[in-house]
């Protein structure tokens, strides 16, 4: 494996890390995009921990030995672009350090289409039913154990080709809608899906839009989601290990064929979920 620094451009931010100096940042990158990941890595004095800040969020925080931590921050994909300072607290020292995350706008493309208004105007009870399943799923991405469940690299949930659409901006009949904030990934009807990385089931629901539904928490703030399962094969409150099967590729809800919506959240926030797979390599 290559080192970090030249696998991935990392930067080192600061001076030396011997205890009692500031702490040091090192990022994947010098610049982020909206719906990117950027991965973190903190080394701060010995018998220290890192806390760390951005957007008014704790970023959680994995020990690596010898001082250095990681952790994985996320750029919401309708977040404005601009600098966001990050704020690095060496505790119990007191000792911070302050960087800035430029976060850049990125286009996605966008699909336009026209389709019978039956089609896309919900009735009344319809509406009830996707307005109470979006806050139940709201609510579950609102909290994350704060210990993390999750180690080393996240895998792709099913294998095959992984066909990113993340991103892409939707116009029904001239009206926008929601960006689609996952990819969509090719696989046959029946095809396990595993979980991405070890969590606990937090959600299985037969919801309107995405069909048989699988939310894991991760913990440490990040989540993924499975779409349009056929078959779910976990229950709430389960912990599930890497890799183990949750459920079936299938076409459920609103789909036009088999395929697995995978989506990802860190911190809150929606990010390409194959930028978290190809990150998180370095971490195996
Ligand atoms: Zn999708």
């Amino acid at each position: 494996m290559l080192p970090w620094c030249l696998a991935f451009l990392f930067l080192w931010v600061g001076g030396a890390g011997a205890a009692g100096s500031s702490p040091e940042i090192l990022f994947s990158s010098p610049s982020a995009y909206q719906g990117d990941v950027v991965l973190l890595k903190v080394r701060v004095g010995k018998g220290e921990t890192p806390m760390i800040s951005w957007l008014e969020r704790e970023i959680p925080m994995v020990p690596l030995g010898k001082g250095e931590w990681y952790g994985f921050v996320g750029i919401d994909l309708n977040c404005e672009p601009g600098g966001y300072p990050l704020k690095i607290s060496a505790m119990p020292s007191g000792l911070e350090k302050g960087v800035r995350i430029k976060v850049e706008s990125k286009d996605y493309g966008e699909r336009r289409l026209t389709l019978p208004r039956e089609m896309v105007e919900l009735d009344e009870a319809t509406l009830k039913r996707v307005r109470k399943e979006s806050a139940a799923i709201n609510a579950v991405l609102e909290t994350s154990s704060a210990e993390p469940f999750w180690k080393g690299a996240f895998h792709a949930p099913v294998d095959g080709e992984l066909s990113g659409t993340f991103g892409r901006r939707s116009f029904i009949n001239g009206e926008a809608r929601s960006p689609h904030s996952g990819v969509d990934l090719k696989a046959d009807q029946g095809v396990p899906v595993k979980a991405m990385n070890s969590g606990r089931v937090v959600l299985t629901a037969d919801r309107f839009f995405s069909g048989l539904s699988v939310v894991v928490d991760h913990g440490g703030g990040i989540h993924s989601m499975y779409f349009h399962l056929e078959k779910i094969l976990v229950k709430e409150k389960q912990q599930v290990a890497k890799g183990e099967i949750i459920g079936r590729v299938g076409s459920t809800g609103r789909s036009t064929g088999p395929h697995l919506h995978l989506g990802v959240r860190v911190n809150g926030a929606r990010v390409d979920p194959l930028r978290l797979i190809g990150l998180s390599k370095e971490l195996e």
